[in-house]
């Protein structure tokens, strides 16, 4: 995986303690968001990490996943579908409970999103326990497409979430 070459990007990840609950060391991504240059480089070795696998579909999940997962999928010349909150989908939705690092949640997709023939990536900000990608693979599944793989700017690797996801896993940022 290449990681390593991104790894002075870590720079722009901003530790917070205690935020949003004691004991959650939170990772600011906004100096990273607020860096072109750095943003350029790591939405690209996402993309190109994943090139050549036939991505028909890039899944983000609300809300950070939006702010990597559009331009990934832009740079995959592919369209972006938004995992959402429960409610926010306008359209008809399957939902998909879990539990994360602070707190228990859902999400939903549209569904008529991704479906039979879609090869899928799912995207978010940071991969901690990996509830809420775990709940984004089943969702895509169950709409009968594939997970080819999930990315991420950040994995938690001592949360032990990639074995969770029962798809490959790349991230640009790993501690
Ligand atoms: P998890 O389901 O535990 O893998 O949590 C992943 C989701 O929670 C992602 O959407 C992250 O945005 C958020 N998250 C969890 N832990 C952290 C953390 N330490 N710093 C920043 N975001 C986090």
């Amino acid at each position: 995986m290449p990681s390593a070459p991104l790894d002075d990007l870590k720079r722009l990840i901003r530790d917070v303690p205690d935020f949003p609950k004691p004991g959650i060391m939170f990772k600011d991504i906004t100096p990273l968001l607020a860096d072109p240059p750095a943003m350029h480089r790591l939405i690209t070795a996402g993309a190109d990490a994943h090139r050549g696998l036939g991505v028909t579909r890039v899944v983000g999940i609300e809300s950070r996943g939006f702010l990597f997962g559009v331009p990934v999928a832009l740079a995959l010349g592919v369209g972006f579908v938004p995992a959402r909150k429960p409610g926010k989908l306008p359209w008809k939705a399957v939902r998909q409970a879990y539990g994360l690092e602070y707190g228990n949640d859902a999400i939903e997709l549209h569904e008529d999103s991704v479906g039979p023939g879609d090869r899928v990536l799912v995207v978010d900000d940071v991969l901690a326990t990996g509830g809420t990608a775990a709940a984004a693979v089943t969702l895509v599944r169950r709409l009968g497409a594939e997970v080819v793989g999930c990315a991420f700017a950040i994995e938690l690797g001592f949360l032990g979430g990639a074995p969770r996801l029962d798809a490959p896993v790349w991230a640009a940022l790993r501690w």
